[in-house]
């Protein structure tokens, strides 16, 4: 296949260019940085196969030669305030993306007759009040909240993609990610896992937000990316929840990553951030991606966060 991959300087993007190109398919890369790095596609600089546009999704796309699968990832991810790549940081570039983006990726799946995947989250659900979170659960989110620019441009880009399935035909699939983990999240991005590896890393204490008693699930990247590619290959229409249902409160997790590092550190608790609308907790229901992709995660997460806290001390200039 030829396919379009937006967000491919990202985390997540870049690494389905990687499982794509392996698998002997044919990628274009776009991307615009506002919070991805050309350095995380630096590694396919000359690769036969893969070709990078830099383009604003929000803007009109237009890719000359036939795609069959398009795959819109561009958006900000990051839900902190304090970080510049974090999406109440750039939120009308985020509504614009989740809206404007995936109108615009939909538009060129319609035009090339190809297969439509949208990246969307767990973030759909809100603070979600069912545990854990089925696909068929509508979600508890704030419309004017502080993470609404996040959560309903994506609620808004899954149901303009089932509009263009029912509406137009178009070929369409939907994963909704649960927190993920991996090389290549940026340093600074300010989610749990670089912030976490960056103090320990620097054998500091561990910034815990509220009493740590919040709850994550968190998955590897690369078990995410395999989930991906199943759903791809499927013909499942429906929402498709990829992650890892081991749930962690924040505090159990700040201990693991103190342990696998060595930190003495400990940890420090900080106020939960004002007005981040922060979920108590997460953990996402696989069986519908058990059935139907036969897919379930394989990596654990002292495995993950070992190939994660390698790469971290690489980009920190520790090894
Ligand atoms: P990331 O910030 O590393 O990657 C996003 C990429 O999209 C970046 O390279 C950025 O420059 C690009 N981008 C953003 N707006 C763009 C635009 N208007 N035009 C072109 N490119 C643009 O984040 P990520 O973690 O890799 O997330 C990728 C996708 O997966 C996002 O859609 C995100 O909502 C979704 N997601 C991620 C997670 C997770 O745990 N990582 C969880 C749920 C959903
Ligand atoms: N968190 C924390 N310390 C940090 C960063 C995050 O305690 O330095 C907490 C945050 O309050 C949230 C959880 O870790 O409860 C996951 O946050 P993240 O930013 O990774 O993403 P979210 O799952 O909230 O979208």
């Amino acid at each position: 296949m030829r396919i379009l991959v937006t967000g491919a300087a990202g985390f997540l993007g870049s690494h389905l260019c990687d499982r794509l190109l392996s698998d002997g398919h044919s990628v274009v890369g776009m991307d615009n940085f506002i919070t991805g790095s050309p350095d995380n596609l630096a590694h396919l600089g000359g690769h036969p196969n893969f070709k990078f546009i830099r383009h604003d999704v929000s803007n009109f796309i237009f890719v000359p030669g036939k795609l069959d699968a398009v795959m819109h990832f561009a958006s900000p991810a990051s839900p902190n305030p304090n970080s510049p790549f974090g999406y109440l940081n750039l939120p009308i570039q985020t509504m614009k993306a989740g809206a404007l983006g995936t109108h615009n990726t939909l538009g060129i799946a319609r035009t090339y007759n190809s297969r439509f995947l949208l990246a969307s989250t767990s973030e759909i659900y809100g603070d979600p009040l069912e545990h854990p979170q089925r696909e068929d659960y509508w979600g508890h989110v704030d419309p004017i909240g502080p993470r609404s620019v996040y959560d309903e441009a994506k609620r808004f880009a899954e149901a303009l993609t089932m509009a263009y399935h029912r509406f137009h035909g178009v070929d369409t699939r939907i994963v909704r990610i649960f927190n993920t983990y991996g090389p290549r999240m940026h340093i600074d991005d300010g989610r749990v896992v670089p912030n976490f590896l960056q103090q320990a890393l620097q054998n500091e204490p561990l910034t815990v937000y509220g009493d740590g008693s919040q709850t994550r699930s968190f998955c590897y990247v690369d078990d995410l990316i395999d989930g991906i590619y199943r759903l791809l290959l499927s013909d499942e229409h429906q929402p498709v929840n990829i992650g890892n249902p081991v749930e962690t409160t924040i505090l159990e997790f700040a201990h693991t990553i103190n342990n696998l590092t060595g930190n003495q550190a400990g940890v420090v608790f900080k106020p939960k951030q004002r007005g981040s609308g922060d979920p108590q907790r997460r953990q996402p229901d696989i069986s519908r991606a058990l059935e139907v992709l036969s897919w379930q995660p394989e990596v654990s997460l002292d495995d993950g966060l070992t190939k994660t806290i390698q790469y971290f001390k690489e980009k920190l200039g520790l090894e």
